[in-house]
């Protein structure tokens, strides 16, 4: 029998959650390697490298009222906290890939929360419900949740590429991008083209870690979240960018009844991660140019140097982004040549490299997941379980069973163990 476990950085760090050997052979004790989640796990290795960069203290007489000091407060509560406020903004206008002036920050408990609040926010209301529809494949978080709350303000409506709005019906399309689980760069089919659309963007991967970053979006409503951002998906911390201050409003009473308000320690720690990511990139020309002009040396004097020695060269600069972006860059090429080996599988072609205006160079997007197609008519997650690879399959995301969703975000080692799998799946 397959024994469940989740490789793990060490077997002393990490107590009685034993670390598979990467390199055991698939007999004895053989382990799946569970590749079903998004579960950001592989921000460890910078946060255990940079863990003093911040540390927080705070005192018994902090977080007594369901309110916090927010600048919205003269027109009621409006939950998110100054600190968080300011860190959001500072954080966007360092990377550039949203425009947040003269526009609202929403926090929620994880986007998840913020999901339902737009969706809360932007139901018609005239009577009958509105659908919700996305483009298949589709992050299968849209579906599940809608349909488990059986709203009468909004509905799951299926795939935007089939969907045909009824007459002059106001429906809301939902784009993902880059998308959750194929890792396209989509504007949305419907809802900018047809009045009574309206758009949602979640853009949880629209970060130069997964992506290039071309432009500073300026969507109505703009989801992220801090899981996949910096890694610390256990805050729970996501925030929308809006436009529109009705709509900003009708989301913050959606998160008043849903939940009174967002944790405000929660808060306080995400904004001073944020800020401790935008500190790293205030360290001083003089030092970032020496410091890139030996990655360059590096990497052009010795291109068979090898990717992880060039990723532990940046790990130490307390740059987030240089260094998942590395991180991402390095997991995609053993990928791509693991599953180049097998013509059974294939993944999409890699998308051309474009420039990236945060990092300043050209580089191709290296997506948080691995949307894998069987080439003949079978269930590609079943033949991956039965390679000791747990998956999340097509059918999840709308799609044929001979696709199959896995995760590149998981620790260093799991993520060897899923390359020589792959390279070797039958
Ligand atoms: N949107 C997308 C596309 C996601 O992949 C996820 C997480 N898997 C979420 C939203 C939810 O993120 P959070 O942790 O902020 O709830």
């Amino acid at each position: 029998a397959w024994q469940l476990v989740r490789a793990r950085a060490t077997e002393k760090k990490y107590g009685d959650q034993v670390t598979p050997d990467a390199s055991s052979p698939l007999s004895k004790g053989r382990v799946i390697l569970n590749c079903e989640h998004g579960d950001p796990t592989m921000f460890e290795e910078y946060w255990d490298v940079h863990q003093d960069d911040n540390v927080m203290v705070t005192r018994a007489n902090e977080g007594i009222s369901y309110f916090v000091k927010s600048k919205m407060h003269q027109r009621g509560p409006w939950f998110v906290s100054v600190e968080l406020d300011d860190a959001v903004r500072e954080l966007h206008a360092l990377v550039g890939n949203a425009v947040t002036r003269d526009k609202f920050i929403v926090v929620g408990t994880g986007s998840t929360q913020i999901f339902q609040a737009a969706l809360y926010a932007l139901a018609s209301r005239n009577g009958t419900s509105t659908p919700v529809v996305s483009e298949f494949p589709c992050y299968t978080g849209y579906p599940q949740t809608i349909k488990y709350l059986q709203s009468k303000l909004f509905h799951w409506a299926g795939d935007s590429k089939t969907y045909q709005p009824k007459g002059d019906e106001v429906f809301i399309e939902v784009v993902c991008s880059p998308n959750n689980p194929c890792g396209e760069i989509r504007e949305g089919l419907l809802a900018g083209r047809n009045n009574n659309g309206v758009l949602v963007h979640d853009l949880a991967y629209y970060w130069p870690t997964y992506t290039p970053i071309t432009m500073a979006l300026n969507n109505d409503v703009m989801m992220f979240t801090l899981s996949k951002c910096t890694g610390h998906a256990g805050l729970r911390i996501g925030w929308a960018i809006v436009k529109d201050p009705q709509v900003a409003k009708k989301m913050v009473d959606f998160i008043g009844m849903n939940t009174i308000g967002v944790s405000r320690d929660a808060q306080l720690r995400a904004a001073s991660i944020i800020r401790t990511v935008v500190k790293g990139y205030q360290s001083g020309p003089l030092a970032d140019s020496i410091a890139d002009g030996m990655h360059t040396f590096l990497s052009q004097r010795w291109p068979f140097i090898r990717g992880d020695v060039l990723i532990n060269a940046i790990l130490s600069r307390g740059k987030l982004f240089h260094w998942s972006k590395a991180v991402m860059e390095n997991r995609w090429g053993k990928v791509r040549s693991a599953v180049a080996a097998n013509r059974s599988f294939s993944i999409r072609e890699p998308p051309l490299p474009a420039i990236c205006t945060f990092l300043g160079t050209a580089s191709s997007p290296s997506s948080a997941f691995i949307w894998l197609k069987y080439e003949e008519e079978a269930d590609c997650q079943k033949i991956l379980q039965r390679n000791g690879i747990l998956a999340r399959g097509g059918p999840a995301f709308g799609v044929s069973a001979q696709y199959a969703r896995l995760s590149l975000l998981g620790r260093e080692q799991d993520v060897d163990l899923l390359v020589k799998r792959l390279a070797t799946l039958k």
